[in-house]
């Protein structure tokens, strides 16, 4: 871990990384296995959102049982990232969701950047 480098934390009411939009999403989708895409691919609704997002709630509705690539336990292996890279890895793509879904200027946004310097929920 970079003791210099803010710790990840995942915030309540984003949601962001639940918009899957592979035209939105290209370079994270590439990279991921062939398994990956798949099960990715299937989870695409017509609105861009994935099919277990509760949009309203902003929450997963399979939680305990979402794919990988949803996990940030698993970003390292899936991406190929050094740990001691892990948590600005993790923000850097956080933001980019954020950015991409709700804008740079966003309540979310603000919300998270708090989020990286304070304690919050850190979900795996
Ligand atoms: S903070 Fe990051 S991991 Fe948490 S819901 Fe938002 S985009 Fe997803
Ligand atoms: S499975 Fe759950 S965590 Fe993964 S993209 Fe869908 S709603 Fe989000």
């Amino acid at each position: 871990m970079n003791n210099h480098s803010p710790s990840w934390h995942c915030i309540q009411q984003c949601g962001a990384c639940c918009r899957l939009c592979p035209e939105e999403r290209g370079e994270a989708l590439a990279a991921l296995s062939e398994d990956q895409q798949s099960i990715y691919l299937s989870m695409v609704g017509a609105d861009g959102w994935c099919i277990h997002y509760n949009s309203g709630a902003r929450s997963c509705t399979i939680y305990s049982e979402r794919p990988d690539f949803c996990r940030v336990s698993e970003l390292g292996t899936l991406f190929d990232v050094p740990s001691d890279d892990l948590d600005p890895f993790a923000i850097a793509c956080c933001k980019q969701q954020i950015r991409t879904t709700y804008g740079g200027r966003s309540g979310v946004m603000r919300r998270f950047n708090r989020a990286q310097r304070t304690e919050g929920d850190r979900h795996e």
